[in-house]
């Protein structure tokens, strides 16, 4: 899986890759039922990559039909989960062997350095689905413990049809997070890529069918979230929508549920974690470093980013210095050379976003420590140097607000107590961090923490084994792990009389 390949070689490839932008429904591509595309734009360079179908109502119900059709004919639903594991296992092989042009779509697609799309993005898609079709044979139902002459079974059944809304940050790892489990349990799926990064999905569908995946199963709808995601989540026959997105978006689907058919509805949104570093830390240099990346990573369009940093006041000045000496690694570079660490931010819109949020922390009172700008204009890319400001009180906008970007805010305190309380001062619950020695104090201020992944003494570990969500407004539900099987099952209790 590591790549050899130099930057002329990327070069090379992406001039002479083939890039689909139709959708995919029942096993074959097709253009949406009205004709219309959008213009696919690279943040890299600004070139049009391709004219991609943007789908409507008409497609949703076609698309939601032929899934439907496939879910009830049993082709699917009713092999055999060793025979299913096979397919679904098949599915994961084919992206490692299309690994290049996959982490090149995604590059092209949505900026990032191509060494993470082939590293993180397309290898965890292929574990994602690999681990979940490993699992399908695995998983056994439940016996009540019922008197004796009766038997009570407590079994789990597909949900049907699965509708998968996803983000533009990590295209195809959050759709794979997704897929796994709903096409593992037998669901037939209608998935809708973000309209800033179809394109991976899109080359999703027809390697499914390769996997030997039956037509119908996976079908892959790009377009816009008010058009086609809209259509999807009013669907009436759609059982399961599952999501990742901002919180605001979260929040839209679930009235649309209830508007509806009360589909379920589990949602993994956005975050504003906080990354604490008591004085006592072990490796202070090992948590600057972690520090630094947590925020510079994929750009910071990450929903776990360390986006606060609560560093206990008398190590402050000591440790900012360190996470500003090690953000000198991290500064944007071209996507497709090897070496790059950080690369573009993925549209005109969220670049414009970020250097707004630049200019009300300045605005506010903070104090901005490095970084600010808009940098390498002159390529046509769209990229912004890390950004990190002090003194940050955790009411200002650039604290409680997730920016999405590579802004970093800076708080103080003085005790655990003191840490824990501006930690949970957040509408989010998704993630968080504790650096410390006292394994009393790091266990008590990780129990005291409301979000879903707390971290010690490192940031953003984790792995398909383990369950990914957050409490309050981060969402509901988890993806990964065996946890994750449950938003794509319903759970039903047969009872005999013996
Ligand atoms: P977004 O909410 O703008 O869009 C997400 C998806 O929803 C896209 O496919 C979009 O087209 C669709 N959508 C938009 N409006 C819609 C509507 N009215 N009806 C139906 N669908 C609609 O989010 P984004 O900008 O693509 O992604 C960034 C967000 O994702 C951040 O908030 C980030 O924290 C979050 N995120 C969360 C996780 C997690 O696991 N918790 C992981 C990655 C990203
Ligand atoms: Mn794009």
């Amino acid at each position: 899986m590591t790549s050899h390949k130099s930057r002329q070689d990327w070069d090379a490839l992406a001039q002479s890759i083939t890039i689909k932008g139709q959708a995919f429904i029942n096993g074959e591509y097709r253009d949406a039922v009205a004709g219309e595309t959008f213009a696919c734009i690279s943040p890299v360079d600004g070139r049009v990559l391709a004219n991609v179908a943007s789908c409507d109502l008409a497609d949703a119900n076609l698309a939601v039909s032929n899934a439907r059709a496939t879910f009830e004919s049993g082709v699917w639903a009713h092999l055999p989960p060793a025979e299913r594991k096979k397919i679904v296992i098949r599915f994961a092989e084919l992206i490692e062997e299309n690994s290049d042009e996959l982490a090149l779509l995604e590059t092209l697609d949505m900026g990032k350095p191509i060494r993470y799309s082939k590293a993180v993005d397309v290898n965890g898609a292929a574990r994602a689905i690999r681990w979940s079709g490993e699992a399908v044979d695995k998983i056994y139902d439940e016996l009540a413990p019922t008197p004796h002459n009766e038997i009570g079974m407590i079994t789990r059944e597909p949900v049907g049809v699965v509708a998968a809304i996803v983000p533009w940050n990590f295209p195809m790892l959050m759709a794979c997070w997704k897929l796994g489990p709903a096409l593992a349990s037998g669901n037939s799926v209608v998935l809708k890529p973000s309209e800033k990064s179809p394109l991976t999905a899109i080359r999703l569908g027809e390697l499914a069918i390769e996997a030997g995946m039956p037509k119908g199963v996976l079908n892959v709808l790009p377009g816009f979230g008010h058009t086609v995601g809209k259509a999807l989540a009013l669907h009436m026959d759609v059982d399961t929508l599952v999501f990742t997105g901002s919180t605001k978006i979260a929040k839209q689907l679930m009235i649309y549920a209830g508007e509806s058919n009360m589909k379920r509805v589990w949602l993994e949104a956005g975050g504003k974690s906080p990354n604490i570093v008591f004085a006592d830390a072990p490796d202070l240099d090992a948590a600057a470093s972690a520090a630094a990346s947590a925020i510079a990573f994929n750009q910071g369009e990450v929903c776990t980013a360390g986006s606060r940093l609560l560093v206990e006041a008398s190590i402050k000045d000591v440790f900012i210095e360190k996470v500003v000496e090690n953000l000198k690694g991290w500064q944007p570079g071209h996507p497709l050379d090897p070496e790059t660490q950080v690369g573009a931010v993925v549209d005109q819109q969220q670049l414009d976003t970020v250097l707004t949020y630049i200019d009300k922390g300045a605005q506010g009172g903070a104090k901005m420590v490095c970084g600010g700008s808009r940098v390498m204009a002159e390529t046509g890319g769209l990229f912004v140097e890390p950004t990190v400001f002090d003194n940050v009180n955790n009411d200002m906008a650039i604290a409680r607000e997730e920016i999405f970007g590579p802004v970093l805010s800076v708080i103080t305190f003085d005790t655990p107590e003191q840490a824990v309380a501006i930690a949970n001062d957040t509408d989010y619950g998704l993630a968080s961090a504790v650096w410390t020695s006292d394994i009393g104090k790091a266990h008590k201020t990780a129990k005291a923490l409301r979000t879903g992944m707390v971290w010690i003494n490192h940031y953003d570990g984790g792995d398909m084994t383990a369950p990914f969500g957050g409490y309050k407004q981060s969402g509901n539900g988890r993806d990964k792990s065996l946890h994750a099987f449950e938003k794509y099952t319903e759970v039903k209790a047969t009872w005999i009389a013996l």
